[in-house]
């Protein structure tokens, strides 16, 4: 099976988050029908294990594709169309996992290179808390020293032969915010009796968005107070979201978010309450394997775009957190249209260029 083979039967046979059977037995049959070494991780993923010719093997580099789709009904007229009604890989990670395999099979045949590399295709990068989580809590790299992790994601605002690099801060965290204010409420017009819930709520909702920096996002979009013209509710509830570059911020505004709820308390006499639900970490490119990877990518003749910031979040994040890692955009045309969405198609010319890149990414890590 070759990747494109492989991206269209994944493609015909998409699966939800944390759902990914079949789609593991795909893979798992392809790898060893090459005599690649792989197993299970995290439930529904694969870890696959190539051991370099040159020896080291205790140096490695990991490269990554998710495997996930989207609950989404394909209105695509290809002849590969999703047959999973409602189900449909609408973000690429089809692409992703058929590249990986392409760059796999070719290392395999030719070993020429020091330490070992891992190839991971991920369950459930849609859905929290994100399979980079579990692969990772399963410790599948404790007895190596992972010199980088790799991923790539389809992009369409890039032409096929362009890559899309950030350095550094590339794509926000992701966490969602919750706070519910409870104290006496009563008649509106006898205050002394109650405890003025709204206003607090009201007081902690101005305190939360003046956390916004140039770093950060603190939004509240939704304020909840059933009382009447004249009642004072005995609870209130808000939600938000909060999105960061950098953990070193996202601490500072969790101590934050709490420190105000404090305040509030002392300060209006009520409860109050806060539930941060921590989503994806934020996903920080090592500086310097950014610029090797544009070196790379020059010498193999692949365009270059230095991108801004993302404001949507991936659960790589949590390999950044722990290793030095780089995650880079492919370029899959314009005319792919926007993923999430049920006309989603990228350009297949593109699975070449991911697996130029991937390969000699790994390479240059590995035989440096
Ligand atoms: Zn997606
Ligand atoms: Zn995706």
């Amino acid at each position: 099976m070759n990747s494109i083979e492989l991206r269209r039967e994944l493609h015909r046979h998409p699966e939800l988050s944390f759902e990914e059977h079949r789609t593991q037995r795909t893979i798992m049959a392809a790898l060893e029908a090459e005599g690649i070494a792989c197993r299970e991780i995290a439930g529904t993923g694969v870890l696959a294990r190539i051991k370099g010719a040159r020896g080291n093997h205790r140096r490695a580099v990991v490269l990554r594709a998710d495997i996930d789709a989207l609950p989404i009904v394909e209105r695509n007229e290809v002849d590969y169309r999703s047959e999973n009604e409602g189900v449909m890989h609408a973000c690429g990670h089809d692409m992703h996992a058929a590249m990986l395999f392409g760059v796999l099979t070719e290392l395999n045949r030719e070993r020429d290179f020091e330490g070992t590399l891992f190839g991971v295709f991920q369950p459930g990068e849609e859905l929290n808390p994100g399979g980079a989580s579990k692969v990772l809590a399963e410790e599948p790299f404790a007895d190596y020293d992972v010199a980088a992790v790799v991923g790539q994601h389809v992009d369409a605002r890039l032409e096929v032969g362009q890559i899309g690099i950030c350095p550094g801060m590339f794509m926000a965290s992701n966490d969602e915010l919750r706070f519910a204010v409870r104290g006496r409420g009563g008649h509106a017009a006898r205050r002394a009796e109650c405890d003025d819930t709204v206003t607090a709520m009201a007081d902690l909702v101005v305190r939360t968005t003046s956390l916004n920096v140039p770093d950060a996002v603190v939004s509240v979009g939704r304020v909840i107070a059933e009382g009447a013209t004249n009642v004072i509710p005995d609870r209130v509830t808000a939600e938000g979201t909060m999105r960061t570059f950098d953990t070193a911020e996202r601490e500072r505004i969790y101590a934050h978010l709490r420190g105000n709820a404090k305040t509030i308390e002392e300060k209006y006499g009520v409860e109050v309450e806060v539930d941060i639900s921590r989503g994806y970490p934020s996903v920080v490119n090592d500086v310097m394997l950014s610029y090797e990877a544009m070196i790379v990518a020059a010498d193999e003749g692949i365009a270059i775009r230095e991108l801004e910031r993302m404001t949507t979040a991936e659960d790589f994040g949590y390999y950044t957190e722990r290793y030095a890692s780089l995650f880079y955009r492919l370029g899959v045309g314009r005319a792919a249209g926007s993923s999430h969405t049920a006309t989603f198609l990228p350009d297949e010319a593109a699975i070449a260029v991911g697996e130029r890149m991937m390969r000699r990414m790994a390479l240059h890590v590995l035989n440096k």
